[in-house]
């Protein structure tokens, strides 16, 4: 290739940095000023431009223009800063540049797939360019995050969520495929927003939503073949279930609102057991909200208890309670109840709000997975520390507009005693001459090993138990330095060694199961997932 087109290819670009002996071989002679910075200076440039930005969307877009630009260089950036750099591209500014995707759209990233290319789907994957695909994020853009629908705009998740199968998982960029698929928005703003990007339409249902899905599921297989993980996101829940259910015998799927959140909460309950003592069996477990998120993170409890005890899980969910927009899920609900909550329908009378429904369960763990923010109010928090000396609170809602509480408001009412954590990140607060750091329980921890735990074992389905040993390896990984901060999760600036740990347990598990194709079975899981991974060091180009 020329010089020129070297320099506008985000896979090999490397700005500065191509050496003078690569400029000679490359016909780049004159096209770059006679400086060559290293990566490092120029990873230290960037993050200097970066910082300069008050506003979270402009870091947002710098970052976006740096992977149109630079590929590896904006890997290495996020790499190197996770903590600074994760409420960039992923929540909560992600779900603000999906409200403006309208706006700050530039280049189209992904591929769309819309009710317009019904018939044609296999056309329209083959006008990717890369062949070799191993990881799909999908979402038809109808709940993103907890900011409802936004249609085709949703497209800054896929594409978020795998710069994290790269950065964080080390899945290869070129083997990641964001996908949007487009039936339509209910979002009346959006249908009058002459600047919409997607179908000016109401969204489709019933058969010809179906249709296009599985057209879209069938050509994937039939393309890319059986082991490319097709990763649900941010689908409303009256899809996200059914579409689970139905391909999940049949596909690699996995749906990270409903098992990803699953597995990252187990792993955050199991670890701050440590600190609020007990074993699962023992705690009482109260939900807000009772949808995706909550009667998955539910189902995996019961299930783990299970495993633990011997008890059947019918009885180990008998501990576990959920409340929605209409009250605690009780037995008398059961007819009207959609078929996700229908197990949670214990025998109880009926109880209208969180607040009451505290008062009657006296929960030990309280959870949030409402997508409604400051749901946790001043008199729930402290009705649920009257019960309790060491309160456990996790506040999942995304993005931080939408969290049942803040942090600070669960350290306060709580009297300090809250061992919270939340899905989008709090600063540390300080309440009586204490420094409280609270910790992130979301699903950025398991879903990238998870992943390429997956992708190195070749597997062709995922298994619960798969979500259980990834929930074990990510709660193993919280030091003692974690615990005496009142962590409950590990640092994410550890999360590539923490993504090879859960990588190398999901595909002992594929092995162990007989869905793993990648043969033999390598001796050191963990070695080989390192191996694996993605580096993002620029290569030198001879
Ligand atoms: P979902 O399937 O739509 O479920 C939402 C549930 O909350 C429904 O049961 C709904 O009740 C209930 N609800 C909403 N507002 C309520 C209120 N004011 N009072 C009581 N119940 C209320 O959504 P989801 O997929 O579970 O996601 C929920 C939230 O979790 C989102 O904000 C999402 O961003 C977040 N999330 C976080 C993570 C993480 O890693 N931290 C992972 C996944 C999801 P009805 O059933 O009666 O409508
Ligand atoms: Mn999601």
């Amino acid at each position: 290739a020329s010089g020129y087109s070297l320099l506008r290819d985000p896979q090999y670009n490397k700005g500065l940095s191509f050496t003078e002996k690569e400029r000679e071989a490359h016909y780049l002679r004159g096209l770059l000023p006679p400086i060559v910075l290293s990566q490092q200076l120029q990873e230290k440039k960037l993050m200097n431009s970066i910082r300069e930005y008050q506003v979270p969307l402009q870091k947002y877009m710098a970052m976006m223009d740096l992977q149109e630009r630079n590929e590896r260089l904006f890997y290495k950036l996020l790499i190197d800063n996770v903590e600074e750099l994760l409420p960039v591209v992923y929540t909560p500014t992600v779900g603000e540049a999906c409200q403006k995707y309208g706006s700050i759209f530039r280049r189209p990233q992904g591929l769309y797939i819309s009710l317009k290319e019904k018939g044609k789907i296999l056309e329209v994957l083959k006008n990717w360019p890369e062949r070799s695909i191993q990881v799909i994020v999908v979402t038809d853009g109808e709940r993103i995050l907890g900011l409802g629908d936004l249609g085709c705009q949703g497209m800054g998740i896929p594409v978020g969520k795998l710069s994290l199968y790269t950065a964080l998982g080390g899945v290869r960029p070129s083997a990641c495929l964001p996908v949007t698929i487009d039936v339509g928005t209910n979002n009346e703003k959006l249908l009058k927003d002459e600047f919409y990007i997607g179908l000016r339409q109401r969204r489709a249902t019933g058969q010809e939503y179906s249709e296009l899905l599985h057209e879209f599921v069938s050509a994937v297989k039939q393309n890319y073949g059986e082991k490319v993980l097709i990763q649900f996101e941010d689908f409303a829940n009256h899809n996200a279930f059914d579409l689970l259910a139905k391909y999940g015998t049949t596909h690699l799927v996995f749906n990270d609102d409903i098992q990803g959140t699953a597995s990252v909460v187990l792993a955050g309950v199991v670890s701050a057991l440590k600190l609020i003592g007990g074993t699962l069996a023992d705690h009482t477990f109260l939900f807000l909200g009772a949808g995706e998120a909550g009667t998955g993170i539910a189902e995996l409890i019961a299930l783990e208890i299970s495993k633990q005890t011997n008890i059947p899980v019918e009885e180990t969910r008998k501990k576990i309670w959920l409340v929605d927009s209409k009250g605690l899920i009780v037995s008398s609900r059961k007819d009207s109840l959609q078929h996700f909550k229908k197990p949670w329908a214990h025998e109880h009378e009926p109880v209208k709000n969180l607040l009451d429904a505290v008062k009657v369960i006296k929960p030990t763990v309280l959870i949030g997975s409402s997508g409604t923010g400051r749901t946790f109010t001043r008199e729930v928090i402290e009705a649920v520390s009257s019960y309790n000396d060491k309160p456990l609170i996790l506040a999942l809602s995304n993005p931080t507009s939408q969290s049942e509480c803040t942090a600070e408001e669960a350290y306060t009412w709580s009297e300090g005693r809250a061992i919270f954590a939340s899905g989008s990140p709090f600063d540390p607060v300080e309440y009586n001459g204490k420094v409280f750091v609270p910790g992130q329980s979301n699903n950025a921890y398991i879903f990238p090993g998870l992943g390429l735990g997956l992708v190195i074992s070749g597997a062709i389905r995922v298994h619960d138990d798969m979500l259980l040993a990834a929930s074990e390896a990510l709660a193993k990984q919280v030091t003692n330095e974690n615990y005496e901060k009142g962590l409950i999760y590990p640092r994410f600036s550890d999360i590539r060694k923490i993504s090879a740990n859960i990588a190398a347990k999901v595909a002992a598990k594929a092995f162990e199961l007989g869905l793993a194709t990648r043969l033999p079975r390598p001796a050191d899981l963990v070695k080989y997932a390192e191996s694996c991974m993605y580096s993002p060091i620029y290569r030198s180009y001879r």
